[in-house]
């Protein structure tokens, strides 16, 4: 069958519908089929619950935005925008948009648009898909997926140590174990101006061992030259002067303050001077969580974040403040399966039914089952007994359900234990779904 005839290059020539070719998903977008989905909704269940624990609430944004807003929030000369944007024009009015790399500047378009800041500040958070066109390799994707925290009005640092706090409860919950913490401060807007005059003057002193990416930043944006993967640059990099040796008292309280809150609250981390992350908007915290474990490979970093104060007026709004991250759900689901991790909600029952009679009982039972807030697979497509008995073990059940013609007439149904042994046996049809209750208390 091909209804869409757009869709099939055999149809659209009078080929029969049999000869199309395939089309496969865009490179670096995954499908998440339904064996791997349940650690996807046990992952995000998971985080939802801890997040409501701490009193975030749930935002949605659009998934594509006006270029101009990623262009002005993330910053014009970082990777993300340089190279990474979907972007594309809307063929009907010629606007440039963009498909979301990012959840962050959305929300603080969406809280700006609505004022949702005018009476109180709000903890909100969001998931989905995200778009970088990057080099597909484990751990990166073109079509990615977050989970996106951000406590919008809050100057911190309180609030900042309790996003860490949270998230560090999320592992612990998760019973994800190495997952290590990074910090630094990257100070206020002054403070960095200072950090990178003097970030500059030292790169032109070493202006021959810059590679074309670092050249083409040394004016644009020198504090991204640090964020340089390149091997060749690391040494020169390492002895670079040190933003953290140019903030002063204000910024310096707030990062002593907000070290203070997370060894109160039992947290091991290690400052690390380098860390300023990918994004133009951050001011002070930065963090980042990176698995230890080995299990992601080169990408180890499942969730970074900071305080972005300045997003709003970049974006147009009010001054204010606020703390967010995000977590990588890829990398997420990778470590959750690298330490066994398996969560598979299966049915309680499947029902087994032959007989035309015996399918109106079986769905009957089913619905009384599942008024009782019971999950039953009714066999369809018919099928003999022992077909249906081997979808039954298939489907990862606890019981089958079994109506055939002696049931029928007996009014009863067969309950057949098929994990760890144990005898079928007989019920009354009214008591089918409180015996199943029973059983599986
Ligand atoms: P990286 O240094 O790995 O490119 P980033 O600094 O660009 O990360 P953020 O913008 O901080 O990433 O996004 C937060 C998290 O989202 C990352 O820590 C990572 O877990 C995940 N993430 C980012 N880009 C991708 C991608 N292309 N594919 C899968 N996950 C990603
Ligand atoms: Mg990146």
């Amino acid at each position: 069958m091909n209804e869409h005839p757009t869709t099939s290059a055999a149809s659209a020539s009078g080929a029969s519908p049999g000869k199309a070719s395939r089309l496969q998903a865009v490179r670096g977008m995954n499908d998440v089929l339904p064996d791997d989905a349940p650690l996807w909704e046990y992952f995000e269940d998971t985080a939802r619950s801890v997040f409501a624990q701490y009193g975030y609430r749930n935002i949605r944004v659009p998934i594509v935005e006006p270029t101009a807003l990623f262009v002005r929030g993330i910053g014009e000369y970082t990777d993300v925008v340089e190279k990474e944007m979907y972007s594309f024009e809307d063929k009907l009015n010629g606007e440039s948009l963009t498909l979301r790399p990012e959840a962050t500047s959305g929300i603080v378009r969406a809280a700006l648009e609505h004022d949702l800041l005018y009476q109180r500040p709000q903890r909100v958070w969001t998931t989905g898909p995200m778009f970088r066109h990057e080099r597909p390799q484990k751990g990166r994707y073109r079509q990615f997926h977050q989970m996106d925290a951000e406590a919008l009005g809050y100057a911190g640092p309180d609030v900042d140590a309790e996003q860490i706090v949270m998230l560090a409860r999320l592992w612990r919950v998760l019973g994800l174990t190495g997952i290590g913490l990074r910090i630094n401060s990257i100070g206020n807007a002054g403070e960095r101006a200072a950090h990178r005059r003097a970030l500059v003057a030292y790169f032109e002193r070493h202006a021959d061992l810059l590679d074309a990416d670092a050249r083409r930043r040394l004016h644009a944006n020198p504090l991204r030259i640090l964020d340089s993967k390149n091997p060749a640059l690391q040494s020169m990099l390492a002895a670079a002067p040190k933003l953290i040796d140019f903030i002063e008292d204000d910024s310096r309280a707030h990062f002593e303050a907000l070290q203070r809150h997370l060894v109160d609250a039992g947290l091991d981390f290690t400052i690390d001077a380098r860390l300023v992350r990918g994004l133009d908007y951050y001011n002070r915290t930065v963090f980042e969580w990176i698995d230890d474990s080995g299990a992601l490979g080169a990408q180890g970093t499942v969730a970074g974040g900071g305080r972005y104060d300045a997003l709003f007026e970049i974006l147009g709004g009010k001054p204010s403040f606020a703390c967010g991250f995000a977590i990588g759900i890829e990398r997420m689901i990778l470590l959750l399966a690298a330490v066994g991790v398996r969560a598979a909600p299966a049915p309680v029952a499947y029902v087994v039914h032959t007989g035309d009679a015996a399918g109106v009982l079986a769905r009957a039972v089913a619905e009384q089952a599942r008024d009782a807030g019971m999950a039953l697979v009714v066999n369809a497509g018919g099928g003999s007994m022992k077909a249906q008995m081997k979808r039954a073990d298939a489907s990862g059940a606890a019981y089958a359900l079994i109506i055939g013609d002696d049931e029928v007439h007996a009014a009863a149904v067969a309950i057949k234990p098929l994990r760890g042994g144990g005898e079928q046996f007989a019920v009354p049809v009214n008591d089918a779904a409180a015996r199943l209750a029973a059983l599986t208390r």
